[in-house]
């Protein structure tokens, strides 16, 4: 088997290298300074092998996927019930940015558009602000199985510019979605942003998250069987923004992206796959990162409807 998937990701990664179409994020001055050209793929499998080809091992920002890793933490934190009753799981087919509330419920519409993603940021427990950024980045290194770094440089950035984020906090206050100062859940939200990842990483957090919430290396558990099928389903519906659809017809997997250049999806049960190429396409989606994962998806028979 081996073999075979070592040749498999080279031959991808040799066909998608050669798409230069997509622009790097540059609404974030710092996040315009990555190599466009980057990009790495790689696989994880659920007893804890990774393949791997090209930049697996660059660091850069999860950015918005960390926004599955923030919800399944105030899933534990406060129980679905509570979290469900802030934040809901309808896909909102908008950008990731948009500033919403559905008019009937005066939710945001799920966790992995912006204005859901700060609501879970503020339903995070802890004593003070510092101790709950510790306790996200304590999470998301479960599940990559190390200590992630958090990048000052790209939070500063964010946190200078960040307006349009903190105007979707104030919306939230507003509507009493979230109790305490919206500046708080900005402040975190900005911060978890700001974690550094590998290609490498993310495809481990992944196949913690295929492996039922067990990291796969560390055989220590990230999350809780129960919050693994709640983000999963989140994930596949919404992990993908307003190209969500697409992605789920021609991919078919439970998927998260990133203004960073990465891509994660999770194959229940069977592997983590990551690609790291930071040109993206109009959603705020990898280039290379779809069109690898098409092609993943398609050569190994991975569609979760696809019946042989
Ligand atoms: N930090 C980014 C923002 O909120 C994350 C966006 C993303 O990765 N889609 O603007």
């Amino acid at each position: 088997m081996g073999n075979v998937v070592d040749d498999l990701i080279a031959r991808v990664f040799d066909d998608v290298r050669s798409l230069d179409a997509g622009e790097v994020a540059d609404y974030i001055p710092e996040l315009a300074a990555v190599a466009p050209d980057s990009f790495g793929i790689c696989l994880a499998t659920i007893d804890g092998y990774v393949y791997e080809i090209g930049d697996s091992r660059h660091p850069f920002t999860i950015q918005s996927i960390s926004k599955p890793f923030t919800y399944a933490l105030a899933l534990a934190d406060r129980g679905a019930e509570a979290v469900d009753a802030k934040i809901d799981v309808e896909p909102s087919g908008e950008p990731f940015n948009e500033i919403s509330l559905d008019p009937l419920t005066e939710r945001p519409r799920n966790p992995m558009i912006n204005a859901g993603a700060i609501t879970a940021a503020s339903l995070v427990t802890g004593a003070d602000q510092a101790t709950r950024f510790e306790r996200i980045r304590a999470a998301y290194s479960r599940y990559a199985g190390r200590e992630l770094p958090f990048n000052e440089a790209v939070y500063e950035s964010e946190a200078r510019t960040g307006h349009r984020n903190r105007a979707i906090g104030h919306m939230l206050r507003s509507f009493d979605v979230i109790s305490g100062d919206p500046n708080d859940a900005v402040d975190l939200y900005f911060r978890q942003c700001s974690i550094d990842v590998t290609c490498r990483d993310l495809s481990l957090m992944a196949a913690t998250m295929a492996n039922n919430g067990v990291n796969p290396l560390t055989r220590e558990r990230a999350l809780t069987a129960v919050g693994v099928e709640q983000v999963l389903s989140v994930m596949s519906t919404c992990g993908m923004y307003d190209g969500a659809g697409k992605w789920l017809v021609e991919v078919g997997l439970p998927a998260k992206s990133g203004v960073g250049g990465g891509v994660m999806a999770v194959l229940p049960g069977q592997i983590g796959i990551a690609v790291y190429s930071p040109r993206l396409d109009a959603h705020g989606n990898s280039v290379r990162g779809v069109a690898a994962a098409k092609a993943l998806s398609k050569e190994l028979e991975l569609h979760f409807l696809h019946v042989t």
